[in-house]
């Protein structure tokens, strides 16, 4: 109800904000990683408030549609672990969740002679983590796959645990099992201001401020301005993305028992999945896109954009590429290492960050679980070093810029 003050403006809009009740947390954005926050620390028994500024399950994002690529395969040692993590962090969530959600496809990470993407670091990370792998060449790859058109020079990294994890599905899940442990989840609730006030830190909203001893920032692509808040800033570049779905032909051909999915480890960078969960298969370029920011971005695919990766399908996996069934855009938040950002900012010990650079799905609920633990005991048995937001990619005035890894 909004009164008038005679002047034009809302009456409503001069009293205080009515001060809504503390929490031990307050995370916001609710995509996959804020989800999964809300549920670790709801499940440890916080009280906890997530905050998300549009429609649960929105579009506008990182987290919707259906598949993400699910992979042990890194290049480094220290990822390829933390995908271990990952991997045991779905199966809890599979277990509270009673529902199967990893899809295991097996995975090929293909590369060209001297791609950009060198298969070295992947192969010595593998073998550091004693992670099996199989390094195939062109003739074993199409012997296996016959759909792949490859190259004699082109090289495939076999690895059988790679996969599909369930993107929009997978965060309801976290959502809801939050709400189960008793997180209270708000959406349609922006956060328009943040502050720290030492001893604890003030979310402000249209309806209502609240306290909390800790803040999770789980807003990806709205991070910059969040920060901006707290006058702090950390060198993000939001790129406008898009993925395609082509109805193949024999779509047999490409169900999930036959067909992996796949990278080419190249500049370009294309990935694939195989025909799920319609008729319809999945592919996209890696960091193709323009630069834009959450709000100047649109939500028409680029044309240009779409036309590069079907001439690639064309050329190196013709039969997938059948009637084009549909075309969406995402975006993706890249740092200039591409590694996530995990950890307290600097300078304001109550507020963290989670930010999974664009690639983070897959690790979603472990990235969950370790904003949980630092928010409640200011620390983790996760090694996150090389995440942290004090690390030089994130603090030199002009840091070497790699999204492609
Ligand atoms: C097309 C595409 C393909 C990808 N493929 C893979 C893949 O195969 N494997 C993989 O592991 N990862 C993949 N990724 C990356 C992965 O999906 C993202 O890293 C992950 O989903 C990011 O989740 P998030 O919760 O951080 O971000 P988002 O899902 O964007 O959530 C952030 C949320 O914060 C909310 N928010 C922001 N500001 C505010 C505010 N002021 N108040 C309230 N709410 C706010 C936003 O509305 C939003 O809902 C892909 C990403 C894209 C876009």
């Amino acid at each position: 109800m909004t009164g008038s003050t005679g002047r034009g403006r809302p009456a409503e809009r001069r009293r205080p904000l009515p001060a809504g009740p503390s929490f031990d947390v307050v995370v916001v954005g609710l995509g996959a990683l804020g989800s999964a926050a809300a549920w670790a620390l709801a499940r440890a028994g916080a009280r906890v408030l997530g905050l998300e500024q549009f429609e649960l399950g929105h579009r506008r994002g990182a987290s919707h549609d259906h598949a993400r690529i699910i992979r042990r395969s890194y290049h480094t040692p220290g990822y390829v672990r933390l995908a271990g993590l990952a991997y045991a962090a779905w199966a809890e969530l599979e277990r509270e969740a009673e529902e199967r959600l990893v899809v295991t496809t097996g995975g090929l990470d293909l590369f060209p002679a001297g791609s950009a993407i060198p298969p070295g670091p992947y192969r010595a990370s593998l073998e550091a983590a004693g992670v099996p792998y199989q390094w195939l060449d062109a003739a074993e790859v199409m012997r296996r796959w016959p759909a792949f058109h490859l190259d004699a020079d082109v090289a495939g990294l076999w690895q059988a645990d790679s996969g599909i994890v369930p993107a929009a599905r997978g965060t309801e899940l976290m959502q809801r099992l939050a709400r189960n442990d008793g997180a209270t989840l708000l959406d349609r609730t922006p956060v328009t201001a943040v502050r720290d006030l030492g001893g604890s830190v003030e979310v402000v909203t249209p309806g209502a401020s609240f306290r909390a001893a800790r803040l999770v920032v789980c807003a990806d692509a709205w991070t910059g301005d969040l920060l901006a808040q707290l006058g702090a800033e950390l060198p993000l570049v939001v790129t406008q993305e898009q993925f395609s779905y082509f109805r193949p032909a024999d779509p047999a051909a490409f169900a999930t028992g036959r067909f992996p999915v796949w990278i080419w480890m190249d500049d370009p960078s294309f990935y694939g999945f195989p025909v799920w969960p319609g008729a319809a298969l999945k592919a996209a370029q890696d960091v193709g896109g323009h630069r834009v920011t959450a709000t100047s971005r649109g939500f028409d695919p680029d044309p240009v954009a779409a036309d590069r990766l079907a001439g690639f399908l064309r050329a190196r996996l013709p039969a997938a590429v059948g009637a084009h069934d549909h075309s969406a855009t995402c975006l993706y938040t890249l740092t200039p290492d591409r590694d996530f950002a995990i950890g307290p900012l600097g300078g304001h010990d109550r507020v963290l960050v989670g930010l999974g650079a664009a690639h983070g799905f897959k690790f979603a609920p472990l990235i969950g679980r370790v904003l949980a633990d630092l928010a409640l005991h200011d620390g983790t048995e996760v090694d996150i070093s090389p995440f942290a937001l004090d690390r030089p990619a994130l603090t030199a005035p002009d840091p070497e810029v790699s999204y492609l890894v």
